[in-house]
């Protein structure tokens, strides 16, 4: 085989599209693929000009785009912002893909054109956005019904649980102990359901009015320490803060996430250990990677994922009071900011929550 047969064999099985056309646009030479993607035979199309592989609509913007290139030429990508459509020999078009690099001759310079057909690419990020956004509707929906059916709820709950109080009251005087006990059972369940009710009210509200702000995280933190000052003395509780960034964020949904992690740290202590708490930030490249430690009770590693679901408790009310939401807030809340939030635990050693804010400017 000779240097230029080879050269054919080469050009030939070329994976797109190849055509070379000269600097006033006449197709000089295309490859087999071409053939393939436009149903032309090679000799039909050499000598013409270029727009008989572009639809009609787009001729005259082509004509300056050409002429542009011409006073500019360099490889580059044809298009990178627009939808490029190509016109096979039956007039049917195809979404394309086409890169442009000169190649400078003697006296002149020609231009070789990849073409690439991106109909399936391009179907599949339709699906898939196509999918996003009935997923974002459905999403909303679901926010929309935690939010009407736990507002709505509340109404009839505060009835009941006032006229179970004052029933309570009433039958304490007369001494019929299974009433008591009964009326005593349906209080503190409509009590428990009212907080859960607002659990989940509080949760579908959660960045439902967020404000994008420049949030010094040191301060943030130093107010939810001193908002938490009872529960810190009473623990004798050591909290170590190493300098965190500022950052632009969301600033009442960031305090409440520290507010629920330093909480929680305090509060799942083992024994009565001092808590010993410390919260860090490490600048990464695209991010921002914060963590709360403790030296409380631990979290085993089956349960691990488990504790940021909404209502999730592992403990009896009776060890450690809540109703299971803290950890859903911090979850939406760092989702809200494009993160992603974690725990490393062992138990009866001390837990890590993890979590990461993207340097982004414009969430
Ligand atoms: P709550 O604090 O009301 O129980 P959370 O959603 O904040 O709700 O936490 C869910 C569960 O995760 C807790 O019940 C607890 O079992 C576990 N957990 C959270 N934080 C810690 C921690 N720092 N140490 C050990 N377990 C924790």
């Amino acid at each position: 085989m000779n240097r230029l047969e080879t050269f054919k064999a080469v050009f030939d099985s070329a994976p797109d599209g190849v055509i070379v056309v000269s600097h006033l646009g006449k197709i000089l030479l295309v490859n087999q693929q071409t053939e393939h993607l436009f149903g032309y035979k090679n000799e039909e199309l050499t000598g013409k000009g270029i727009e008989v592989l572009i639809p009609e609509r787009y001729h005259s913007k082509h004509i300056g785009y050409k002429a542009d290139y011409i006073s500019d030429p360099s490889p580059r990508k044809m298009g990178s912002k627009r939808e490029l459509w190509a016109k096979r020999k039956d007039g049917s078009e195809f979404a394309a893909e086409i890169s442009l690099s000169p190649v400078k001759l003697k006296d002149k310079t020609i231009i070789t054109a990849a073409v690439r057909d991106i109909t399936e690419r391009k179907k599949a990020e339709l699906e898939i956005a196509t999918q996003n956004r009935k997923l974002q509707i459905q999403y909303k929906e679901l926010e929309q019904f935690a939010y009407i059916a736990s507002h709505d709820l509340q109404e009839p709950l505060r009835t009941i649980v006032s006229f179970s109080e004052l029933l309570q009251s009433q039958c304490s005087e007369n001494n019929n102990e299974a009433a008591n006990t009964y009326i005593n059972f349906i209080t503190n369940s409509s009590k428990r359901m009212q907080e859960l009710i607002k659990g989940l009210l509080d949760y579908s509200r959660v960045g439902k009015h967020r404000e994008l702000r420049y949030v010094d995280c040191n301060s943030i933190v130093q107010e939810v320490i001193s908002d938490l000052g009872t529960a810190i003395q009473e623990s004798n509780a050591q909290i170590t803060i190493n300098p965190l960034p500022s950052l632009n964020a969301y600033s009442l949904e960031i305090r409440l996430l520290f507010q629920n992690l330093i909480s929680n740290a305090l509060k799942f202590r083992l024994n009565e250990n001092i808590p010993i708490i410390t919260i860090s930030a490490k600048a990464e490249k695209k991010y921002w990677h914060f963590t709360v430690q403790d030296n409380g009770i631990g979290i085993s590693k089956d349960d691990k994922e488990k504790i940021f679901i909404i209502f999730k408790r592992l403990h009896n009310r009776n060890e450690y009071e809540g109703i299971g939401i803290g950890l859903s807030h911090c979850k939406k809340i760092i989702e809200l900011h494009g993160g992603e939030i974690w725990v490393e635990s062992k138990l009866n050693e001390g837990s890590t929550f993890n979590f990461t804010i993207p340097n982004n400017k414009h969430l």
